[in-house]
């Protein structure tokens, strides 16, 4: 179970950790044009909204965990396969998620759930 706090502290860490690289991506304060800080602006902007994103989906994601979907062919719980990494396409580009991914023995139909 993932507590706000827990979310708010890893947000905080990553977008640290953006921000620290798009300060040593400047260029020297002599050189740095307008262009080239619209350039790391932009870039840690999209980094900024698919890690935010991210965290979100996982944190939702930690909350679904107690109920197990019911087959949509024979309507018994499914199995809980464990989390596998999933990409997922946003508008903030490309993303990798950890989802859980349930499977019925019985059909051999595995699905992640929506949401
Ligand atoms: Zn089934």
């Amino acid at each position: 179970m993932s507590e706000p706090n827990d979310l708010k502290a890893r947000l905080m860490a990553q977008l640290e950790a953006t921000i620290e690289q798009l300060i040593a991506q400047q260029p020297p304060s002599d050189k740095i044009t307008l262009s080239d800080m619209e350039r790391l602006v932009k870039q840690a902007g999209s980094e900024i909204e698919a890690q935010v994103l991210q965290a979100l989906i996982e944190a939702h994601e930690a909350t679904q965990d107690t109920e197990r979907p019911l087959c949509p062919k024979c309507q018994q719980p499914m199995h809980n396969k464990g989390k596998q990494r999933r990409k997922v396409v946003t508008e903030a580009g490309e993303i990798e998620v950890k989802r859980s991914y349930y499977y019925c023995e019985q059909c051999h139909v595995g699905f992640f759930p929506p949401g």
